[in-house]
């Protein structure tokens, strides 16, 4: 970070302005939204800014800089159009320690102005470090059109019942999850559509009901593939949500990155054959941690309820009586296969598609190999890299042609995806003589095929 984000108080303190045109006076006009007294110092002034500072009585003086000028300042802003002379200022500026912006030229400022949309009390600030305005204006654009027009009113609303929160909720994470709780309830849309009474009664009722409300929660949430930009709305939503998170080993450090920071985070992960934490034991804790009020995430790789034991974990919230929220994610089949370029269907090749555990026991699947053999099918093996010499041996046992083609996608949608493509009869010795790692997807299918002629879409 070149530059530390702050905002700061200049309210009633002595700010100069050294310039009198036309960016002075937008320079001029903000700093004084920020209640600061203005100081203005200029060989001449344009008429706009006279009449700016004659409105808002602040002091103007017709002469050109000197030292002297930045006696008591708090901050300085040079907006001359004589490059020599913003120099000067930034120098004896920096010399007295005040803060120093020179309009266009980041070599001689100690601070930066950001670009910003002002909802006050809600301001954000956006600054891309000077790097690249466009960017920074695109940003702006972004937030202007995703705040929502009355957030100052709900800012509003929220500061005026910050201290009864705070006198009635005692406990300080009871009380951040009470303020989620409003965020999260309709309070915001009432005011977001002017019916500000209605707000305030739905918060002082849900103020009174509070004690009654600490009840945990548990999330059932799919963290998709890997790549954070395939995690849903709603994922984020209560990923910033949860105070616990129990999540496993397929969430990737980029995923876990975006929890609320404070949360606390519980690896209840598991590797083929070395299982961290008993399932029976995750189910025990998810039902405890509820009941002790915490919301809790369970975050999975991909999909919950595609070889997840979503369904397991349920089954023991329901029957403990816990409220608990299940979010889909992208499945590993569906993230590996874009990004390989695969698809998983096709009009030509392939009318249907199979999710398959390559997982073995003693070195065996315990699949129906006969029924896998079939033409204008798709197979998509999942944790089938230990067994994928067995899979493709029995592939060919039953039937299935050597030439089929087959790809195998190594830790898909992540910075270290590897795309191995070949046949039945080679993908085994391919996947080893290319060092493949866990976790892969298995792709069997003529759709395979297609894989060179899509795969430029993801490539960088
Ligand atoms: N619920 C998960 C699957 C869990 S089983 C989902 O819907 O994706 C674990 C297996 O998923 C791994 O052994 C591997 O086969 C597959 N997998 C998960 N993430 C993967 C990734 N990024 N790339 C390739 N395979 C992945």
């Amino acid at each position: 970070m070149d530059f530390l984000p702050i905002f700061l108080n200049i309210r009633e303190k002595k700010c100069v302005l050294v310039g009198g045109g036309e960016v002075a006076l937008r320079k001029a006009t903000l700093l004084l939204r920020a209640g600061a007294e203005l100081h203005i110092v200029a060989a001449s002034v344009s008429e706009d800014l006279r009449e700016l500072c004659n409105t808002h009585d602040c002091a103007i003086v017709e002469k050109s800089f000197e030292e002297t000028d930045l006696g008591g300042a708090t901050l300085v802003i040079a907006a001359t159009d004589e490059p020599e002379i913003n120099k000067h200022i930034s120098a004896i500026a920096n010399k007295l320690s005040i803060p120093i912006n020179v309009v266009d030229q980041p070599h001689l400022c100690s601070f930066i102005m950001p670009s910003i949309v002002d909802r006050s009390p809600v301001v954000v600030a956006i600054s891309s470090g000077g790097s690249s305005p466009v960017l920074t204006r695109k940003l702006k654009e972004l937030n202007e059109s995703m705040i929502p027009g009355r957030i100052d009113k709900l800012a509003e609303l929220l500061a005026s019942y910050r201290e009864k929160a705070k006198s009635e909720i005692k406990d300080f994470s009871e009380r951040t999850r009470f303020w989620e709780g409003i965020l999260d309830s309709e309070i915001p849309e009432l005011v977001y559509n002017g019916q500000d009474d209605q707000a305030r009664e739905a918060l002082e009722s849900y103020l009174s009901a509070s004690e009654s409300q600490s009840g945990g929660e548990v999330y059932l949430v799919g963290a998709g593939p890997g790549d954070p930009d395939l995690l849903t709305l709603r994922a984020l939503r209560l990923m910033h949500k949860a105070d616990i998170v129990l999540y496993d080993r397929l969430v990737s450090p980029e995923i876990l990155q975006k929890l609320r920071p404070d949360a606390e985070k519980i690896y209840v992960g598991k590797r083929r054959a070395d299982h961290a934490v008993p399932q029976e034991s995750i189910n025990g804790m998810l039902v405890r941690l509820a009941k002790e009020g915490h919301k809790v995430l369970r975050l999975k790789g991909g999909d919950p309820f595609i070889f997840g034991r979503g369904g397991e974990e349920i089954e023991s919230l329901s029957a403990a009586g816990i409220p608990f929220q299940i979010v889909p994610g992208i499945t590993a089949a569906s993230g590996c296969a874009s990004y390989a370029g695969i698809p998983l269907t096709h009009r030509d090749y392939s009318q249907s598609v199979r999710f398959l555990t390559g997982h073995t026991k003693d070195g065996r699947v315990p699949l129906e190999w006969d029924a896998l053999v079939k033409e204008q099918q798709t197979l998509v093996f999942y944790m089938g890299l230990a067994g994928l010499p067995f899979i493709c041996e029995q592939l060919l046992k039953h039937g299935m042609s050597a030439t089929i083609p087959a790809a195998v996608v190594q830790q898909g949608t992540t910075q270290t995806q590897k795309v191995v493509v070949g046949t039945l009869e080679n993908l085994s010795d391919l996947a080893a003589e290319n060092k493949i790692q866990a976790p892969t997807i298995i792709i069997i299918g003529e759709v395979v095929r297609l894989q060179q002629s899509l795969s430029w879409f993801n490539k960088s």
